[in-house]
């Protein structure tokens, strides 16, 4: 075991935050006001193999883990550019395809993805069930060759800027009748594919949206994986998820502790800088201990993911995204204090964040659903549902 990272992490940590210093917050905020994507510093990420990291090498990615891909988003977010699509395209749709997919799936998206040049979103999340997505009714039917979809989703980030969005729906078991999870990849433009943007109060220039799927035909090889193997599948996907939402934090809580330190080592309204005292000094102090401890956490996670541990990961991915989330929540908010009227002034950038990072308590599992795991699975207490 060494808490030591090795000089290839450290490499890569100080080349991608040199990346994310020359675009800044100050880029993310004008993307922002001008209501378009960072496609420049994603483009430049692509080109430079950061964004598929994660993925093999024989699919033009950099045959690394998710602990890698979290190195680099997490060194953005804390130059200021948190990229939430890092957590959908690379880790979610590049883990599941790059795992379960055939050769040929592997060959025709993968190598986009890991160059940036083909975008995924992803889709669960439905109206009605929620959190509880063993409640989903997305489903599609055999037809012919291939599939035909039909069904809702909500709050699918990324459409508009993706070339595909994989969704998890469910197939019709002929012999019993049962409902089984499985993962289809849906075209842009595939005919019947809606997509209507959710108006959001979130400074981010990822937008969410609500998506009918209505009589989509889909091809065979839109399934992803086995028919049979719906939820397995399904958590290759989502622990990388985890670790990266966890990473997208604690980015943004870097960000805003730097710059409220920053900021309370000069700022002096009396003899000494406002840092001296205690009451700005130690929230700061703790927001320090806690993104660290919450680091400490999505590294194992990632480490136990990319030794091939599902199941041990599965409690540490969430057990990560719950502390870095709180974590982030707490930094951004003490920040924006640190700073007085500024912490809300445009100028600043900082006060976008409160919005930003409250995402990573609610997506993709909100913190009451891991404490429900964590009391479940880890402490085998009852179910109140
Ligand atoms: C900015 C943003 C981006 C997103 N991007 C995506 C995306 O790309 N793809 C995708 O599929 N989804 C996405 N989501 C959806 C997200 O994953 C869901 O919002 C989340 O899972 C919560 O579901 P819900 O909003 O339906 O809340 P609900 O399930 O209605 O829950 C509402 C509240 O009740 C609590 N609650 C519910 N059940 C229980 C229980 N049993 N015990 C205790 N508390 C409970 C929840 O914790 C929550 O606080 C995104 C959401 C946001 C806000």
């Amino acid at each position: 075991m060494s808490f030591t990272e090795s000089q290839e992490h450290r490499d890569l940590r100080a080349a991608v935050a040199a990346l994310g210093k020359r675009y800044g917050r100050d880029y993310v905020t004008e993307v922002v006001r001008e209501g378009r994507y960072p496609d420049e510093l994603w483009a430049e990420a692509g080109a430079l193999g950061y964004l598929g990291v994660n993925l093999p090498e024989e699919y033009g990615g950099g045959g690394r883990g998710i602990t890698e891909l979290a190195v680099v988003l997490e060194e953005l977010g804390a130059a200021g550019c948190p990229l939430l699509m890092m957590v959908v395209s690379p880790a979610i749709c590049g883990s599941v395809i790059a795992r379960f997919g055939t050769e040929a799936q592997k060959r025709k998206w993968l190598p986009g993805i890991a160059a940036g040049t083909y975008r995924m979103a992803f889709g669960i999340t439905e109206p009605e069930a929620g959190s509880n997505s063993h409640r989903i009714t997305t489903t599609a039917r055999r037809e012919g060759d291939g599939w035909v979809l039909n069904g809702r989703k909500v709050f699918i980030s990324g459409v508009d800027i993706a070339d595909a969005t994989l969704i998890v729906g469910r197939t019709e078991d002929e012999r019993t009748g049962k409902l089984k999870p499985c993962l289809f990849v849906v075209e842009r433009d595939a005919p019947g594919f809606l997509k209507a943007a959710i108006p959001m109060e979130l400074a981010a220039p990822e937008k969410q949206f609500e998506l009918t799927f209505d009589q989509v035909r889909l091809p065979a090889d839109a399934l992803v994986g086995d028919e049979d193997a719906g939820l397995l599948q399904l958590f290759a996907g989502l622990n990388p998820e985890r670790v990266m939402t966890a990473a997208f934090a604690l980015g943004m809580a870097r960000h805003a502790l730097a710059r409220a330190v920053d900021y309370a080592r000069t700022r002096t309204v009396w003899r000494e800088p406002i840092g001296a005292h205690q009451a700005v000094a130690h929230p700061l102090a703790e927001s320090h201990v806690e993104i660290e401890l919450a680091r400490l956490m999505m590294l194992k996670a990632a480490h136990l993911y990319d030794a091939g541990d599902d199941m041990g990961a599965g409690e540490a991915a969430n057990m990560a995204k719950f502390a870095a989330a709180d974590a982030a929540v707490r930094a951004v908010d003490r920040a924006v204090h640190t700073l007085g009227g500024n912490g809300l002034a445009s100028e600043y950038g900082l006060a976008s964040l409160l919005t930003a990072v409250r995402v990573a308590r609610i997506a993709p599992v909100s913190r009451e659903m891991i404490l429900n795991y964590v009391s479940h699975t880890t402490l085998g207490l009852p179910k109140s549902y």
